[in-house]
């Protein structure tokens, strides 16, 4: 740490379980899966992989069970460092879920070791943070609040994916932070919330991501409102696309990019992400990027 600028990212890390099923099971019925399979996930490690993968120094700040011991390998495997990833005694979190041939899904998801994140854990590795040095927090773990403030103070510049959406958690975290960032529906459900449009809100800088009709980045500040326009692709899976969006984005701005350019590498980085199957697995690497651009 102290070594240049970094990314901080307190976040989830999950074991996702997909099953594959002829239908969603019913109310006591035992149902054979056809297909199983198992994959690294968490809104937390995806934001975490696509950074590190986007050629950013990543400290993740999170906890796994005795079982999610190949997680961390996973992510350090794509350059993530793991020095504050805490194994706890309760399981890793993970998410079951059941998808049948419409697509429709049905999911438990356990948060599990997410919700062990300690505050000392926090503030160890938010330590050595600094002015130049970006928090990215999403609403899958507690203390995102203590977090962001404590990095604030520190001069960090603190992003909040308000994701998956919690109306009271997304509105408290307002004040401290300097960038929302949010998809189309997120948006709407904070607009109603607050009983005013999402674009009204006091935070420094709003993302908006809409899916294949890009995004935008408003800065309150200079007034200035960045497009990003998707790239237009055949999807196969857009599961993750909004959190390689922003490890992207996040990476870029990092690396010292200004908005525009963090942008439009972050729609080519998604664009790529959802023509491959899977979430985590399918984040590409910051050559990708630049072939995709040429
Ligand atoms: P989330 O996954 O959070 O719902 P979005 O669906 O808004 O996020 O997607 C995030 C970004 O990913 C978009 O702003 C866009 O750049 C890219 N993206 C998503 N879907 C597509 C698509 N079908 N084609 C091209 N780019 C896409």
């Amino acid at each position: 740490m102290g070594d240049g600028v970094a990314i901080y990212n307190l976040g989830s890390i999950n074991i996702d379980h997909l099953y594959q099923v002829d239908h969603l099971p019913k109310p006591g019925e035992t149902l054979a899966s056809q297909g199983y399979h198992v994959g690294l996930g968490g809104k937390g490690a995806n934001q975490s992989i696509a950074a590190a993968l986007a050629g950013a120094q990543v400290h993740h700040i999170g906890a796994v069970g005795a079982d999610g011991g190949w997680c961390k390998s996973r992510l350090s495997d794509a350059g993530v460092n793991t020095d504050h990833i805490a194994t706890v005694a309760t399981a890793t979190g993970h998410a079951n879920i059941c998808v049948d041939p419409e697509g429709e899904n049905l999911i438990i998801l356990y948060s599990g070791a997410n919700a062990d994140i300690s505050d000392a854990q926090v503030k160890d590795a938010l330590r050595g943070s600094g002015s130049g040095d970006h928090l990215l927090l999403q609403n899958e773990t507690t203390l995102t609040y203590e977090a962001a403030q404590m990095a604030r103070a520190a001069g960090v510049f603190v992003i909040y994916s308000a994701a998956p959406f919690d109306a009271s958690r997304a509105i408290a975290m307002l004040p401290v932070i300097d960038l929302l960032a949010v998809n189309e529906v997120e948006a709407e459900q904070l607009s109603a919330a607050l009983g005013t449009a999402v674009e009204t809100i006091e935070v420094p800088h709003l993302v908006i991501t809409r899916g294949a009709k890009g995004a935008i980045w408003r800065d309150r500040q200079t007034g200035a409102e960045h497009q990003a326009p998707a790239f237009r692709v055949d999807p196969v899976d857009t599961t993750g696309a909004g959190d390689c969006f922003i490890g992207n984005v996040v990476a870029a701005l990092d690396q010292g990019q200004d908005i525009d350019t963090a942008l439009r590498r972050a729609s080519a980085a998604a664009a790529i992400q959802v023509t491959r199957e899977g979430t985590s697995s399918a984040m590409p690497r910051s050559d990708d990027v630049d072939d995709f651009l040429a």
